[in-house]
């Protein structure tokens, strides 16, 4: 940990306050947490126009991190069920639309626009590398030639409907997936060395109730219903017709937490 964020420092409890700041989605907070602390090179995340984007960039900025900042806005409907989706609806505005600002952050202005300009190439190859994704999560992506969605974890993470609690991209649902990207396969070791990392760095830095939430986000069983949504925690025996996703072993266990 760097010398700026030791336990003890001013700069500990900032980002220690940060990552335990509920009202922002999970998946935001471990991204930042990633520039901070030197896990990737640069990171997108989005921030409401409206009474969040301005707090938020002061808190970036505290952080030591660059902002670049994305062109327009984008629409994102409001109150969805997936909190840290980032997916667009462009069709806005109207009231059931949000707007929404893009930054790209980054230890250095250099990466914070690199981010930003590798975004704008449109080239998911390009805007990974950038982000500092595994060069295998990558050139998966490349080759199957599109992003997947989050009911596509079913088929690309579960096997006989079990989930690895350490690399779980369905959590998503729940705001609280481990990667930052889509795995190639649940035994890459790039993307498993990130799980590992950013629980490192949350026991690190103290942050009980977000490891708690990391962990129970693995303790329960998912839904797929024939529409394709994704749905957790459900009671398993009060389901039919759907497809589930359970713990393959206890995520205590497997996530290495003290019991
Ligand atoms: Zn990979």
């Amino acid at each position: 940990m760097q010398k700026q964020f030791e336990k003890g420092t001013p700069g500990f409890d900032l980002v220690r306050g940060f990552a335990l700041r509920d009202r922002l989605p999970l998946q935001l907070r471990l991204d930042v947490l990633d520039v901070v602390f030197d896990l990737r090179p640069a990171a997108r995340i989005m921030a409401r126009v409206e009474g969040e984007v301005e707090g938020i960039c002061r808190e970036l900025l505290e952080l030591g991190c660059f902002i670049s900042v994305g062109k327009g806005v984008r629409w994102q409907r409001k109150s969805h069920g997936i909190a840290c989706h980032d997916w667009f609806d462009d069709h806005g505005p109207d009231d059931k639309l949000e707007a929404m600002t893009l930054l790209y952050i980054g230890r250095t202005e250099t990466s914070a626009i690199r981010a930003r300009e590798a975004d704008e190439t449109r080239d998911d190859n390009v805007f990974g590398l950038a982000l500092g994704y595994p060069q295998c999560c990558i050139d998966w992506v490349a080759s199957r030639r599109r992003v997947p969605e989050l009911a596509e974890c079913f088929d690309l993470y579960t096997r006989d409907g079990l989930y690895d609690p350490l690399l779980w991209p369905g959590a998503m649902a729940l705001d609280a997936q481990l990667t930052p990207h889509y795995p190639c396969s649940v035994e890459c070791a790039d993307s498993l060395k990130i799980t590992r990392a950013r629980l490192e760095l949350l026991k690190g830095l103290e942050c009980a109730p977000v490891i708690r939430r990391i962990q129970d986000a693995r303790s329960v069983c998912y839904v797929m219903d024939a529409a394709g949504r994704v749905t957790a925690p459900v009671a398993a025996e009060s389901l039919a017709g759907v497809r589930l996703a359970r713990p393959a072993f206890p995520a205590a266990q497997r996530l290495n937490l003290v019991p």
